[in-house]
């Protein structure tokens, strides 16, 4: 792979990532939880911060971005939609509208539902995805602003891309997510199988972010309400797909 891609832990639970383009040297930041673990990895890396990708408005993705900027000046990109609540964007985007870094694509998904205006970003030369908020290992974002079917709109979307697409979402949930999915999915060996290699990681302190599309289609319940098994377990063999959708982001809320 032409690109090198770093997760750095920040805050209490969130993730940033790195995306380094080698041909171009660029480097694009995902997200901007705080400055200090991001500015202390670019220096190690010796790297020169050339982009940040906002996903989506809440402190915990963007608060970082004055202190970060002070020392590492960079371009700011982030949806057109949320621009009146980002930091100042120097280039705003659009749902379906693609941008060049060095010579590779990165394709803007609007991802709505977490918030509306959330948005995912492709980079399909580096077979990589950044959802942040919205598809999470194991899990999706809360619906703070969208509604149930405008989330599960989002999550089709993200399942048209190549299976083997790698999922950089936005927080370390895995584990607790895992154990929700297994209430509504209990049958499922991929499920089960996953969930005990997370508690595994996590007793060792790793991380379970990133990881891939395919893996997210075989266990992830928020991609599944097509799923046989799930349906009998909710007792709603006969209901659309967006209402098994609804009906388990309901249950995860109360969980
Ligand atoms: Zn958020
Ligand atoms: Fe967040």
């Amino acid at each position: 792979m032409p690109f090198d891609l770093v997760t750095i832990p920040c805050l209490s639970d969130n993730y940033a990532f790195l995306l380094r383009d080698r041909q171009s040297g660029k480097v694009a930041l995902i997200d901007v939880p705080e400055a200090a673990p991001i500015s202390a990895k670019l220096n190690e890396l010796g790297w020169t911060l050339t982009d940040i990708w906002l996903t989506h408005h809440h402190p915990d993705h963007i608060q970082g971005v004055p202190d970060l900027i002070a020392e590492h000046p960079a371009r700011i990109y982030g949806a057109k939609a949320d621009s009146h609540r980002l930091p100042k964007l120097d280039q705003a985007l659009m749902e379906g509208e693609t941008f060049q870094f060095g010579d590779h694509d990165v394709k803007v998904m609007d991802v709505s539902g977490h918030t509306v205006g959330h948005i995912a970003l492709y980079v399909p030369d580096a077979d990589t995805v950044f959802t942040a908020d919205s598809l999470m290992a194991l899990g999706c974002g809360r619906l703070f602003e969208g509604s149930p079917s405008q989330m599960w709109d989002s999550m089709q979307k993200l399942m048209k891309l190549p299976e083997e697409t790698t999922v950089c979402s936005g927080h370390e949930y895995t584990q607790s997510n895992a154990k929700f999915a297994l209430t509504v999915d209990p049958e499922n060996a991929a499920l089960i199988s996953r969930s005990r290699e997370i508690d595994q990681a996590r007793k060792h302190g790793k991380p379970t972010v990133p990881s891939t599309l395919s893996l997210e289609l075989q266990t992830n319940p928020f991609l599944r309400p097509a799923d046989p098994g799930i349906r009998s377990q909710l007792g709603m063999e006969n209901a659309t797909d967006t209402d098994v959708f609804a009906e388990i982001r309901a249950r995860k809320d109360k969980f």
